[in-house]
């Protein structure tokens, strides 16, 4: 198969290679990169990827979730060419902010919200917010939890098994290098599913916010167990620390109000970013008043020249009202609903040690027979069935990246033969490994 792929991506190979003289690994964000060479993409359009080669990929990926409405959903398309033709920054208030806002807050239930430009701006000004408010100094994150590219939160985010300690009480290792002593010993991690490490955490003291994915969609999809939320919430509450949500990945892809309305336990401070920008960078963060006043007062600082950036907020406005409307994500919910469906049937038949999640219009197949609950039951799935699984699909033209970490996503521009190209190729898949 890798043969395959390489045969079949030679123009990839000829771009990546130019790429990499003037850029390292030849990429704009070191996730791109993949062995030997990513695919080098020259068009989309709805769930359809063109590469250079003119190889055509149903796209699976939909930009690590953040083309929930699609690639060129037409009414972005609409809302961001007519802004154009408005200007595209001002650095000084235009209408829109308001509109985006009162949107925003209808939606996910929180009176008060910021722009951003990306996920990481998200959290980190939220986490900045939640030590305004408390005056407390130390965050608590989930081992494997990923929220961004600042500093603090790149602790733990992927650590190996050699260096992350005890499974109960693991180790903050730094996944970059650049990132200071003080900044590890801020940073407290416990793992995901285990209400009484929060506990213990907290009860240490000085814990500014606990900031978690309500469902972790960065080692394919972890489901809280049942209660969990709650119990964090109580927990939370109890010791004084800030509850935040990173939906950034669930915010509209869960289904309608995010993670936050699914599954009833409302955090103090929520992020989004990715998907409701309709393929624009974009990110907010928003919470109850009585913290989110302390940006009014001036207490804690939140800037940043190309927040509310018009043609993004023309964008997240179209995303929001017209591309993926309630009646949009719950019938894009259901599509996929049926891919996951036919997909653990394909497992079912062929009693491979494999099983499928979904969360909304996500999916993904976890290669072990029991249930992923934290980092370490993820870190124990088979990456090597799992990469078999990738190349074969990605040379029958199922886009999405190679490894565990992500998960397919349905579009609101996937029709039902588009999503269910995927159960196709798997099923094609699973019949070579069992022979
Ligand atoms: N939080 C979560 C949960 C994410 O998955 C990501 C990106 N994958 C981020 C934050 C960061 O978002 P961005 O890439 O827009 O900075």
């Amino acid at each position: 198969e890798m043969a395959s792929y390489a045969e079949r991506t030679k123009a990839s190979q000829a771009a990546t290679e130019r790429a990499r003289k003037v850029m390292p690994a030849g990429v704009p964000s070191s996730f791109q990169a993949y062995d030997p060479w990513p695919v080098v993409v020259k068009h989309a359009a709805g769930f359809t990827m063109v590469d250079v080669d003119d190889n055509s990929y149903v796209d699976y990926d939909m930009g690590f979730g953040a083309l929930f409405a699609g690639h060129m959903n037409p009414a972005v398309h609409k809302a961001v060419s007519e802004q154009l033709a408005d200007g595209t920054l001002y650095v000084t208030p235009c209408e829109l902010n308001a509109e985006v806002g009162e949107i925003l807050a209808d939606r996910y239930g929180f009176p008060m919200w910021r722009p951003t430009n990306s996920g990481t701006e998200a959290t980190m000004d939220a986490i900045r917010l939640a030590r305004g408010v408390t005056g407390r100094e130390k965050l608590v994150k989930v081992e494997g939890g990923y929220h961004g590219h600042h500093d603090e939160v790149m602790i733990s985010n992927k650590p190996g098994l050699d260096e992350a300690g005890p499974a109960d009480a693991p180790h903050s290792v730094p996944q970059s290098g650049g990132i200071t002593q003080g900044t590890i010993d801020d940073v407290i991690v416990i793992p995901y599913n285990d209400p009484e490490a929060l506990d213990r955490a907290l009860a240490a003291g000085d814990v500014a916010c606990f900031i978690v994915e309500p469902v972790m969609e960065n080692i394919g999809i972890c489901l809280p167990d049942e209660g969990y939320l709650q119990a964090v919430r109580d927990i939370c509450d109890k010791h004084g620390t800030l509850l935040i949500f990173d939906e950034v990945k669930t915010g509209i892809t869960a289904g309608y109000g995010g993670a936050t309305n699914q599954l009833g336990v409302r955090p103090d401070l929520i992020t989004l970013a990715k998907s409701i920008g309709g393929g624009f960078p974009v990110g907010a963060f928003g919470g109850k008043a009585e913290y989110m006043n302390y940006i009014t007062d001036g207490t804690v600082l939140h800037l940043g020249t190309y927040n509310g950036n018009p043609l993004v907020m023309a964008a997240v406005k179209a995303t929001l009202t017209e591309a993926c409307t309630k009646p949009i994500v719950e019938e894009t919910v259901a599509r996929n609903g049926r891919l996951v469906d036919a997909c653990q049937a394909i497992i079912d038949r062929s009693g491979i040690p494999a099983h499928t999640v979904r969360f909304g219009a996500k999916g993904c197949i976890t290669w072990s027979a029991s249930p992923v609950r934290n980092y370490r039951d993820y870190k124990a799935t088979d990456f090597d069935l799992a990469f078999a699984q990738w190349i074969h699909g990605i040379n029958r033209g199922v886009l999405l990246p190679p490894g565990l970490d992500e998960q397919w996503l349905i579009s609101v521009m996937h029709d039902d033969d588009a999503a269910m190209r995927y159960a196709t190729v798997f099923d094609e898949f699973v019949q070579e490994l069992v022979g």
